[in-house]
């Protein structure tokens, strides 16, 4: 087995509350990241308060190790990259999508997808990141367990295969029946929770009939149909009382994919190919505020990666020596050794790491496929003392880099424009412009509702430039954008321009 063939690298999708927090603590419970549990906790309560993000801030120590979790089962390594939970949608959460290979996507048994799952789900599909299902809460009473399944399947016209059975829910609830093994997991002492006693329980009728319905009403499990992102196993469990949670563990094992190859503007780049090549999906400010220090967060696509060695940046051009990487590992943050395909490495620089970059020891390849998304949400930023225009210029540099927020000048006119997919992203933009860059900004109603990037060639550019002055920017690469004022307005000047093409997405 090569090396790479011994990872798997997932995130959990799923809606505030379904239960990722729990479940996360209980994946690394399972794999012996005991201590990492308590962290993931602390995370998850401080990210409820949104208006608290300074002290989200403030422990950015725990948040950039829980950001990327590895544990270990078996002859597996398992890397599990947090997606933010908050209500809102940011972009870092798309970025991380695009870091791994498979996906568990958590639903509530009482509630059914939510509209942060649904949302979450359609960047996977994007990509056909294969996702196993786990429908979570079944100590509680919930829905009846083929709603559930059939609303997964139609909602998001999916195959859905039950993988097991809740053997009675909430009052009744008497433990989880394995299809595979034939085995229900049962609920022991006070707390009811699953302790690891398995036992092949006598059915009344009802539930036998029940579970007949289950097994015949359903698609057979294909891996391969999963894999290609059109089936989907269920598993049902408690994440609180620790039912279905090896399950879902061996579930990845043996069905989600080892690291798969990545495009790039040479093709795709295989797991095996024998040097280092990998792309930053994620930036993330460090502790310490005084230093603009930050952490990039590199997905490894190929080869096998040694502390010290040199790597190219596709941003900078020349190599940078990565003589103190964090590798994510499952009993601390540890100095990295080697990092294999699959892998993520935490890469400590002064900014000049940027969210897309690919590095590479060769310098001979560009991954593409890590998009900026147009903006839902766009906002004038003014400033409350006018002589901070220099410092707030670098900040939304700063920030835009990080993936924080987009932004936008304006061919006319001084008024710049930031461009985000949550209201969150602007939350944390005032209070950092404000902390980190000592800048006191307002951000104030656009005319502008959305953005597309415009692709077309100098004659067709200037041409649409010529009639479209007021509604033309740059990005922060310097690339044209059109601010429109409506969807309507998009598609008007589509048909117009039919040698033009306006793009919601930007890979780079
Ligand atoms: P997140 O927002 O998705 O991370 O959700 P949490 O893991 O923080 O869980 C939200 C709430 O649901 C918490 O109060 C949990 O204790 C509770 N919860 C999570 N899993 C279960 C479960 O399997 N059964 C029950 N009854 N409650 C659960």
């Amino acid at each position: 087995m090569s090396k790479s063939n011994t990872r798997r690298t997932f995130a959990i999708i799923s809606h505030p509350d379904a239960g990722k927090t729990t479940l996360t603590e209980k994946l690394l419970l399972q794999g012996g990241a005991i201590h990492l549990a308590g962290e993931v906790k602390a995370r998850g309560q401080a990210r409820r308060a949104r208006s608290d993000w300074m002290k989200i801030e403030q422990q950015r120590g725990i948040s950039v190790t829980s950001s990327v979790m590895t544990f270990q089962k078996g002859d597996i390594t398992f890397n599990l990259l947090d997606t933010p939970g908050h209500e809102d949608f940011s972009e870092d959460t798309y970025r991380t999508l695009t870091a791994v290979d498979s996906a568990i996507m958590v639903i509530d048994a009482a509630k059914g997808i939510e509209p942060q799952t649904r949302k979450l789900f359609e960047v996977c599909r994007m990509r056909s990141v294969p996702i196993i299902t786990f429908i979570n809460k079944v100590d509680r009473e919930g829905r009846s367990p083929f709603e559930t399944l059939d609303e997964v399947a139609d909602a998001l016209a999916l195959d859905v295969v039950p993988m097991s059975w809740p053997v009675g829910m909430g009052g009744t609830f008497k433990g989880v029946l394995d299809f595979a093994s034939g085995l229900t997991s049962i609920p022991e002492g006070d707390s009811r929770e699953f302790l690891g006693k398995r036992e092949k329980l006598a059915l009344s009728e009802d539930v036998t009939d029940e579970i007949e319905l289950a097994q015949g009403g359903y698609p057979e499990f294909s891996i391969e149909a999963y894999r290609h992102g059109d089936m989907t196993p269920a598993y049902f469990g408690s994440a609180l009382k620790n039912f279905g949670v090896a399950e879902l563990i061996d579930a990845i094992s043996k069905f989600a994919p080892p690291p798969r190859p990545q495009s790039s503007d040479q093709g795709e780049v295989s797991p095996d190919r024998a040097d280092v090549t990998g792309f930053v999906f994620k930036v993330q400010a460090n502790m310490d505020p005084q230093h603009r220090d930050r952490i990039a967060f590199m997905r490894m696509v190929s080869g096998t990666f040694r502390r010290g060695m040199k790597l190219t940046p596709s941003g900078l051009g020349k190599p940078i020596a990565v003589h103190s990487p964090i590798l994510f590992f499952a009993q601390d943050r540890e100095i990295a050794d080697t990092a294999e395909a699959g892998d993520i490495i935490g890469i400590p620089n002064h900014g000049t790491l940027r969210v897309g970059d690919t590095l590479s020891e060769r310098n001979d390849v560009r991954f593409t496929g890590l998009p900026n998304f147009a903006p839902e949400i766009l906002r004038r930023v003014a400033l409350r003392d006018p002589t901070k225009t220099k410092q707030l210029r670098k900040a939304l540099d700063d920030l835009s880099e990080e993936g924080v927020i987009q932004v936008f000048y304006p061919e006319i006119g001084a008024q710049w424009i930031v461009g985000v997919v949550g209201q969150l992203q602007l939350d944390v933009l005032i209070s950092r412009l404000e902390a980190e860059y000592k800048v006191e900004a307002m951000l104030e109603a656009s005319p502008f509702d959305t953005a597309r990037w415009l692709k077309g060639t100098d004659a067709a550019l200037k041409n649409f430039a010529d009639f479209n002055k007021s509604n033309l920017a740059k990005d922060r690469d310097g690339d044209p954008v059109f601010m429109a004022r409506s969807a309507w307005d998009v598609s008007y000047q589509q048909e117009r321009n039919p040698d033009l093409t306006f793009s919601a997405t930007k890979e780079r």
